[in-house]
């Protein structure tokens, strides 16, 4: 459907630029593009040709339907076709320029006023027949057309601007749509024709795909909203089938390597393990730590997801892999975002390992120099030791000389690069990262496409749901009446300060202040204490230890027990200000309570908040399934904030949405095996387009992830 359009009336481009026929050439090649524009492109993301062509509308603006000039009406988005009755253009006192024209039709009439466009009196003239766009507001006692978008319809050719859907941009300050919209068509007619589909014709077919260059006209300028959502598909699929067959081929490259353990037939460590443990394994932990151990015995490395949600005992799992590791004389660490957790995570394996005589250090940016001394030691020298600690076990001087397994806790508040880091202190050592973060599948495929996932699907027995209750701050002295009546019953409880992003002394501050106003006031009678970021980490380390043996009752506490923390006896939960908290930092807070056998607790306190915050806190009351509750925050926020997609260069992508095309994303990873099995090196001419726009968007992905 090869439509000539009329060309539209934007400020002349400069004559006689080089067109190329490569997409990836700079967006400066096109005609009417010079260095300014180039640079405000720059600030859209917009480099190449191809990066413009995929710069989709955000939304079509339907001008099917012009108005008639007897029912116009004031406001905005008003569309007509009329003739130019007369135009005229006065120079303002300033030097600037006005154009004025009367337009009619069969109807009616109507003014026109530009301003700064002198060119516009230059090529519009009387009797052309015009379509206009944009706000009509009242002159005298006609109406007026203040600085619509105007073409000219050439009798003999269709307009591009009216009777269509027209697209409509995220623009940028200094290049406004209509530019925007004609540089887009521009490099849709000089590269469209020369483009290669990196899809081959029977994934088309099979997928029943639009080709390429349909696809880019349609998303940009579509026939109607059908054939715009073909277009949109067909893009995202491409994208979402290139992500794919990166990720596998990634995860492929690591399978390949050898890893360096090699376990013997298993001693009797693990069972002797699993024997002391106050409790037995929930049938999920069972046959995570079945799986797991399977893996470790195979020729490749582990490289494996453990999800489950907030409690559902992930830590006892990867302590059973340790444990097998140790057993089969290597060393194990294990890195937690956070020097609290590190120390708790170093508390529960000393306990658990100790009695079998295994060594279990920490290290955190506050271990002094002698014990780090004594660590680095016992690493050095190959014994089967276990190492917990923060990105601190990053640091080069952290050498391992028997690394068999990498545990990561949290693993969402790492970026790929440090996971990479930990790796790369063995040769090929198992991988398991593990996160309570419950990730939505579309996630699953793309952010942790190159790792194997299990996940605990079970709690405990025993356990209770949280109970959670969103009350206005004009009912605190109510809560926290509550709260000392609990405390003074026994139970203990955690009260999270407002959020402070902008600065950790601020933020220390803030639950210095509220500490001192409850034990003051409400709690005078309870033992509470405080622990924020700006505590030494011995600090913090003795403060949990008196909350853990119940020595405290009430912890105010800074998002530094936001993950990981478990002391069982605490069942009550408050959050000052809690509409401040993203939705799935309030479900990882929340999941500090209900790890006992007592019901728990949760108190929202959060006045008037905004419409978000409204939603995220009803959300919150809802349920207490942290798949739902990462589902809704997906669609709230996006993909771009949470769980470190940014760290993964996944806010590359550029058509698809990851909270809504999972049925695309499945069926482009199948397609992606399928494309593998039947030609691992993507060879042949047929396939070499799509092999270089792997090897692109790879190369990308790898730029964002070490930006980010
Ligand atoms: P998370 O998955 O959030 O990391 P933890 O590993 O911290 O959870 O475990 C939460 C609590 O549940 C801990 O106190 C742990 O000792 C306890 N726990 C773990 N597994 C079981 C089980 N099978 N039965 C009873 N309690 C368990
Ligand atoms: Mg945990």
């Amino acid at each position: 459907m090869a439509r000539r359009r009329t060309a539209p009336l934007e400020s002349p481009a400069p004559a006689g630029t080089d067109r190329r026929s490569d997409v990836q050439s700079p967006v400066q090649y096109l005609r009417g593009v010079g260095p300014v524009r180039a640079s405000m492109l720059a600030r859209l993301g917009i480099v190449t040709v191809y990066d413009l062509l995929l710069h989709l509308p955000r939304r079509h603006e339907d001008r099917r339907h012009p108005t008639p000039l007897a029912a116009l009406t004031e406001g905005p988005d008003r569309g007509t076709v009329a003739r130019i009755e007369r135009i005229q253009m006065i120079r303002t006192r300033r030097g600037g320029a006005l154009v004025r024209a009367g337009v009619a039709d069969a109807t009616g009439v109507a003014h026109v006023v530009w301003f700064n466009q002198a060119y516009l009196a230059r090529n519009l003239s009387r009797g052309q027949r015009v379509s206009l766009y944009g706000r009509v507001e009242r002159a005298g006692r006609g109406l007026q057309f203040v600085a619509p978008e105007v073409e000219v319809i050439d009798p003999e050719e269709e307009p591009w601007l009216v009777g269509r859907l027209v697209p409509v941009y995220a623009a940028t300050e200094g290049l406004p749509q209509r530019a925007l919209r004609t540089i887009v068509r521009e490099a849709l007619d000089a590269y469209a024709d020369s483009l290669v589909d990196p899809l081959p014709y029977r994934v088309r077919s099979h997928h029943r795909l639009v080709g390429l260059r349909e696809a880019l006209r349609a998303a940009h300028l579509p026939e109607d909203e059908a054939a715009r959502e073909e277009a949109r598909r067909r893009l995202a699929f491409e994208e979402l089938l290139v992500l794919q067959i990166g990720i596998l081929q990634q995860r492929r490259d690591v399978e390949a390597m050898p890893r360096e353990a090699a376990y013997g037939p298993a001693g009797d460590l693990l069972p002797r393990f699993l024997a002391s443990l106050p409790f037995s394994l929930t049938g999920a932990q069972q046959r995570a730590v079945d799986r797991i151990l399977y893996d470790m015995r195979q020729p490749a490395p582990m490289n494996r997801l453990l999800q489950g949600d907030v409690g559902s005992g992930k830590t006892v799992v990867a302590a059973a892999a340790i444990v097998s590791c140790v057993d089969g004389g290597y060393q194990a660490a294990l890195m937690a975002p956070t020097e609290i957790l590190a120390e708790q995570h170093a508390l529960t394996l000393g306990r658990m390992l100790g009695p079998a005589g295994i060594e279990v250090y920490c290290l955190s940016g506050g271990t002094d120099a002698a014990e780090r001394d004594v660590l680095l030691r016992a690493i050095r020298s190959g014994r089967p030791v276990v190492v917990v600690g923060t990105h601190a076990l990053l640091e080069t001087r952290v050498s391992f000389d028997r690394l068999g397994l990498v545990v990561v806790d949290e693993q969402h508040r790492f970026g790929v690069m440090q996971r990479a880091r930990l790796r790369a202190k063995g040769r090929s050592p198992d991988v398991l990262v593990m996160t309570a973060t419950p990730i939505p599948r579309t996630l699953t495929l793309t952010v942790y496409g190159d790792l194997d996932v299990t996940v605990i699907d079970e709690l405990p027995i025993g356990r209770h749901p949280v109970k959670t209750h969103v009350r206005p701050s004009a009912a605190r002295e109510k809560v926290y009446a509550y709260v000392r009546e609990q405390a003074l019953a026994g139970r203990q409880a955690y009260v999270v300060c407002p959020l402070i992003e902008e600065s950790d002394t601020l933020q220390a501050r803030s639950a210095v202040e509220l500490a001192r106003e409850l034990s003051d006031g409400p709690l005078r009678d309870v033992r509470v204490d405080v622990l924020h970021g700006r505590l030494s980490a011995v600090q913090k380390a003795a403060k949990m230890e008196e909350f853990r043996a119940g020595r405290l009752q009430v912890l105010v506490a800074t998002t530094v027990i936001e993950v990981g923390i478990d002391v069982p006896n605490a069942s009550i939960m408050v959050i000052e200000d809690a509409d401040r908290y993203g939705l799935a930092q309030l479900h990882q807070l929340r999941g500090r309570v209900g790890r006992g056998p007592d019901q728990s607790h949760c108190i929202l306190l959060a006045d008037t908040p905004t419409e978000s915050g409204r939603s995220r806190l009803d959300v919150m009351a809802a349920t207490t399934d942290g798949f739902v509750i990462a589902q809704e925050d997906l669609a709230l926020r996006g993909p771009g904030d949470i769980l470190g997609v940014r760290q993964h260069g996944l806010t590359g992508l550029r058509v698809a949405n990851l909270a809504s095309d999972l049925p695309l994303l499945e069926e482009a990873r199948t397609a992606a095996e399928g494309l593998l099995r039947d030609h691992p090196q993507l060879d042949g001419p047929e396939l070499a387009a799509l092999a270089a726009a792997v090897e692109r968007q790879q190369a990308e992905r790898r730029r964002l992830a070490s930006v980010g």
